[in-house]
């Protein structure tokens, strides 16, 4: 495998960070997830963007444009013959001292990564899956924007380390006020009699790029389609509830804690989703 870092693709083992990048002293970075489809970048311009407002939010110059970003990430796919499969774009702030002090970091590191990636069994697409509401809390606005895909997710992985303990895949996290705001990697989707939901920004979450396909292909196939804080009870009493997300792509979610999510099935507007989304992706497979 190669990896790209600093300007040049280096053998798997010879790509590699100081020791005093801030990036991994502090979480004091940005980075994107991001999917190959038939050898393409998927909404790759989406991702590129996202990556800048994070690095902007975080007073992070990126040294390099946005072009050079994408030359070098289809560089990367190229040498990794990626035809269906994922990269992993991250800036660290950069070697610095043992302080916070951003500004000693003269020089942040790109790096990307090209891999394959399978986040869920296929079972689990085909049959919905469990997850657990974390007692974790969603950063809130006031602390690190949420916006921001930082390097710093251990929020999530404390959310994502309860579901582990409590024997499912994910857990939906809630904002500081108690609403749902997202899963530790994916946002929500519910679905209320024929209304497909989302939580907006304002709920403390992640603008996903595949919630945005999620919701183009909403108003394509005419279902209808809301920004709404949800709440617990809501996400309880839901029909259907879904999660979409990059490595995810878009799952049902069948049961919530020991709640059954309609009849514990997948739903068939999720099921739709589920369909075109992978129509959209992977034009005429299975
Ligand atoms: N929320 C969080 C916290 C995430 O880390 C991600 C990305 N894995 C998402 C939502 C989904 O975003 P996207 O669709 O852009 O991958």
């Amino acid at each position: 495998m190669k990896v790209w870092i600093d300007g040049e693709l280096a053998d798997r083992d010879d790509a590699r960070l100081c020791v005093f990048d801030h990036g991994l002293l502090y979480g004091d970075g940005v980075f994107e997830g991001i999917r190959v489809y038939e050898g393409k970048i998927f909404r790759c311009a989406e991702h590129v963007d996202r990556l800048f407002a994070s690095a902007r939010a975080i007073r992070l110059a990126v040294p390099m444009t946005k072009q050079a970003i994408t030359d070098a990430m289809e560089q990367t796919v190229a040498a990794n013959g990626v035809v269906d499969g994922y990269i992993r774009l991250v800036v660290t702030r950069g070697p610095g001292t043992l302080g916070l002090e951003p500004n000693k970091c003269a020089n942040p590191v790109v790096f990307i990564i090209a891999d394959q990636i399978a986040l869920y069994p296929e079972e689990m697409y085909a049959n919905g899956m469990a997850v657990i509401i974390a007692r974790t809390r969603r950063i809130g606005a006031s602390m690190i924007p949420p916006s921001t895909k930082s390097l710093n997710y251990l929020n999530n992985i404390l959310a994502k380390v309860e579901a582990v303990d409590a024997g499912v895949a994910e857990a939906i996290m809630l904002n500081a006020e108690g609403d749902v705001a997202e899963a530790t990697g994916d946002n929500v989707f519910i679905v209320r009699d024929g209304t497909v939901l989302t939580p907006p920004p304002e709920s403390d979450i992640l603008i996903g790029i595949t919630r945005g396909v999620v919701m183009e292909l909403c108003r394509r196939l005419e279902v209808p389609l809301a920004e709404r804080r949800i709440s617990v009870e809501q996400l309880y009493a839901a029909d259907e509830c879904f999660l979409t997300g990059t490595a995810a792509e878009v799952i049902a979610v069948t049961q919530v804690d020991d709640r059954m999510i309609g009849d514990g099935r997948p739903g068939p507007i999720t099921t739709r989703l589920l369909g075109a989304f992978r129509e959209l992706t992977r034009p005429g497979r299975p």
